[in-house]
């Protein structure tokens, strides 16, 4: 798919937070859009996805200055004495294709391990990830990184998200992030239909999961409803996986290879700290 690419200046790159991210001060996003496009992704429905007026996941606004900004707004904050705890990305993914060529996450990166903030989560779904190893190393204290792995089935991520990254990508970036010690976690969220092999397979690259539903979208479930996701599920007939909370199910079978304090479900599980 070709997908628009567009640079824009913003004038702030920090957030302030609200709803299900109230743990953190800002959330940081180094690109507007996402050509990862998965079907289920809840930015589809919130004001970035909505007034565009441009499919999701066909476009992608790349944040220039973000270096610079990031340094001013995290040094303006200290001298202010707030708690910097950052969640990044909420409504993109730092690592998405573009972040080879142009290196926003990198920047915004190299500029935290200069100028850092109390606590930095980072969530995706991408391999790439691993390319900034040297850069959460010096971050290593202060960060926790969340790998996407909604399924082990790589049939059904084709179903739902055709143009996200390999599950065995994932698997292996978390076994190469666990080799160097640094906290990571497999972020289960949504859940997906999954083999019984799954919670064994995360257990070998990770030793905490975080297990979510639709109804983590922030609107119990109704905000993912309006994407129209159940007409994928009922094309193959697995309705079940929708219908039944499958983070409830999910963690019965997690159990057999995580221990209760290694699980955390929903908002939990992407908290600060
Ligand atoms: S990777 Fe995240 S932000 Fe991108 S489309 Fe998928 S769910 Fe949405």
């Amino acid at each position: 798919m070709k997908i628009e690419v567009q640079h824009k200046i913003p004038k702030k790159i920090l957030t302030p937070t609200s709803g299900f991210l109230n743990g953190y001060s800002h959330s940081l996003n180094p690109y507007a859009g996402c050509a990862f496009a998965c079907s289920y992704c809840y930015v589809r429905q919130s004001p970035v996805g909505l007034f565009r007026k441009q499919e999701w996941g066909t476009w992608v606004d790349v944040k220039q200055e973000a270096r610079e900004l990031i340094t001013k707004e995290i040094r303006n904050l200290r001298k202010r004495n707030k708690e910097i705890t950052i969640f990044m990305s909420s409504s993109t993914d730092p690592y998405q294709p573009v972040e080879y060529k142009e290196q926003v996450t990198r920047a915004l990166l190299e500029a935290m391990a200069e100028t850092p903030p109390d606590f930095l989560f980072v969530q995706t779904r991408s391999p790439l990830v691993t390319r900034d190893l040297d850069l959460f190393l010096q971050l290593k204290d202060r960060i926790r990184i969340s790998v996407t792995v909604e399924t082990d089935l790589e049939d059904i991520r084709k179903k739902f998200s055709p143009q996200a990254p390999p599950i065995q990508a994932r698997l292996k970036a978390l076994q190469e992030l666990k080799e160097y010690h640094l906290p990571t976690q497999a972020a289960v969220a949504p859940v997906l239909p999954f083999s019984n092999d799954f919670p064994a397979k995360l257990a070998q690259v990770t030793e905490r999961i975080c297990l979510d539903d639709y109804t983590g979208d922030g609107s119990q479930g109704k905000r993912t409803e309006r994407l129209g996701i159940n007409d994928i599920y009922e094309k193959d007939q697995l309705e079940y996986w929708y219908k039944n909370r499958p983070s409830e199910k999910a963690l019965e079978k997690m159990r057999t290879s995580f221990k209760p304090d290694q699980i955390l479900v929903g908002q939990k599980g992407f908290m600060p700290f």
